[in-house]
């Protein structure tokens, strides 16, 4: 027989139950294992970089055994030797005597004979049962409270954009649109540049277009500035502006600006003269005119494409044909300065088109000055910075419209020939109209600071750069998170997947998933770059 440890005297046996500082070390532990053990590995799962269930069953298993161990600790009842002087039961850091209310079975076995204790035990049995079955429901959410705690408390950053990007209430056009925005047309036309024609200050852009009525309607509202491109919507984009010039019939009072492109994309630099002309050829097709205003070599990343020859040859032979009149450039890279440098020193450029919006370093304005002074005209492109205006509950109440707002910042500059944005509805033309020929006042600037407090967390600016040198695969961070913006904030979602693909996985964000982010705290405008980059690889890879 068992003597007692503390004071020698008998034993036998009776009910005990686990102390509760045990259960308490139970259960932290359970916590602590899926913190440290899940919940990476959830993590992982969450963020693409291991793929399937089989790797974290270990964890998920030991963890919910252990939930098990610490539910089950809560309510067992075990014999255990038991000091019949002093009390004390076996092991005494482990078990303490079960208090009598809560054995009821065990006192009735023991007072009342076999058939009485036989029947209350068999109802302990059957709530031993139904705790069983809720222990094991409950160790299994203890684990995945545990796990999905870590991981929501590692994906902490994104929980602002996940906000706005999931809960908000998206906005297409401006709140409420006002009455007076109603018939809104172009009140002011600008010079652009050398090409001596004189442009709607607010012009169409048309990578979003899907109805040839817009487009129509902008016509008919003084709008005649219309740029398009064949890789915007497959061709969809120079097809329905093709419909519009026929219907309007008034092409001499139209501006027409396309780029040397094809459905798939922008031509390499050394592609032949000939297939260079061909796809210009079938572009007039498409829009069913006999020549493009403007033709763009589109996204000049380098001086290198923006100088090849082959385009330089084609475009002086189609000009030579009466189908193109001027050569443009368009641009979103961080290389800008030398870009726009060369081509104003080539003076083979008569317009660029580059990204300018609120809340831009000063490099950009200076650029747009020296292209003034070079009378090369300026297009302003991606003057919504970013359209995330749609998402940013905190710009819903506002007494000024975003849009109008960014245009007016945009045309504040003398030297910005025209602005091109996306039209995609008709309520647009009114809404955007309203701001031409319009001054910024204090409520839009008061609007468009706190448009940048609110999206300056999330939003990568081009011709910026600052980060590219810091990632050793050489990663173009700028272009992947300018593709995201398309899908998640343009609602270009098929053309941004499609663009993204053609990057290939040596230059995609599939290196981000495993990688220590050496580019972590590059960014001046502190975008968490690795978070951004998987979360873009997520939505953008087909
Ligand atoms: S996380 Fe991505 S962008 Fe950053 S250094 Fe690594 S591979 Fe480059
Ligand atoms: S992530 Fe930041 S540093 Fe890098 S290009 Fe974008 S804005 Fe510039």
């Amino acid at each position: 027989m068992t003597v007692c440890d503390r004071c020698g005297g008998d034993t036998e046996a009776r009910p005990a139950r686990v102390r509760w500082p045990v259960r308490l070390a139970l259960w932290a532990s359970t916590f602590a294992l899926g913190w440290a053990w899940v919940a990476p590995r959830l993590n992982g799962l969450f963020e693409g970089v291991r793929s399937g269930w089989r790797p974290a069953l270990p964890a998920l298993l030991a963890t919910a055994a252990l939930g098990l161990a610490a539910f089950v600790s809560g309510f067992v009842r075990v014999r255990r030797p038991t000091c019949v002087a002093c009390g004390e039961t076996m092991p005494p850091w482990l078990f303490a005597p079960a208090r009598p209310h809560t054995d009821a079975a065990h006192a009735l076995a023991g007072a009342h004979g076999e058939a009485e204790g036989a029947a209350a035990l068999a109802g302990t049995d059957r709530r031993g049962f139904l705790a069983t079955a809720g222990a094991v429901g409950a160790s299994g959410l203890a684990t995945a409270v545990a796990g999905a705690g870590g991981v929501a408390l590692r994906q902490h950053r994104w929980r602002d954009v996940g906000r706005d990007v999931f809960f908000a209430e998206v906005e297409k056009v401006a709140p409420e649109q006002r009455p007076e925005w109603a018939g809104s047309r172009v009140k002011a036309y600008r010079r652009l540049g050398r090409t001596e024609a004189m442009v709607s200050d607010i012009s169409l852009g048309s990578g979003r277009i899907e109805d040839d009525r817009v487009a129509l309607l902008a016509l008919e509202r003084g709008i005649n500035y219309f740029d398009t491109a064949p890789d915007y919507s497959r061709n969809g984009s120079e097809i329905l502006l093709g419909k519009a010039i026929r219907e309007h019939g008034e092409r001499d009072r139209m501006f027409l600006a396309s780029k040397f492109c094809t459905a798939d994309g922008h031509l390499p630099p050394d592609t032949p003269v000939p297939e260079i002309i061909r796809t210009v050829e079938e572009s007039l097709g498409r829009l069913q005119t006999d020549r493009l205003d403007l033709v763009h070599i589109h996204s000049c990343d380098t001086v290198e494409r923006l100088m090849a020859p082959n385009f330089h040859e084609a475009f002086d032979r189609l000009k030579e044909q009466g189908k193109v009149r001027f050569l443009g450039f368009s641009s979103h890279t961080p290389n800008l300065e030398a870009v726009a440098d060369r081509a104003l020193e080539s003076g083979r450029f008569d317009v660029m088109m580059l990204a300018y919006h609120h809340g831009l370093f000063p490099g950009i304005p200076e650029i747009i000055d020296r292209a003034h002074r070079a009378d090369v005209g300026v297009v302003a492109m991606k003057t919504l910075k970013g359209a995330k205006a749609e998402n940013l509950p905190g710009l819903r109440d506002r007494s000024v419209a975003y849009s109008q707002a960014a245009f007016r910042w945009v045309l504040e500059n003398p030297a910005v020939s025209c602005l091109v944005v996306s039209f995609f509805r008709p309520e647009q033309c009114d809404e955007y109209l309203y701001a031409s020929g319009t001054k910024p006042d204090d409520a839009d600037r008061a609007l468009l600071e706190r448009y940048d407090r609110l999206a300056s967390a999330d939003y990568c600016r081009p011709h910026c750069g600052a980060c590219l040198d810091r990632c050793p695969n050489g990663l173009p961070i700028d272009t992947v998170l300018r593709y995201d913006m398309y899908f998640a904030d343009y609602g270009r979602e098929t053309a941004a997947r499609e663009k993204y693909a053609k990057l290939g996985a040596s230059r995609d964000a599939s290196a981000c998933l495993g990688c220590p982010a050496p580019c972590a705290g590059a960014c001046p405008f502190e975008l968490p770059i690795r978070a951004k980059m998987v979360r873009a690889h997520e939505r953008l890879r087909a």
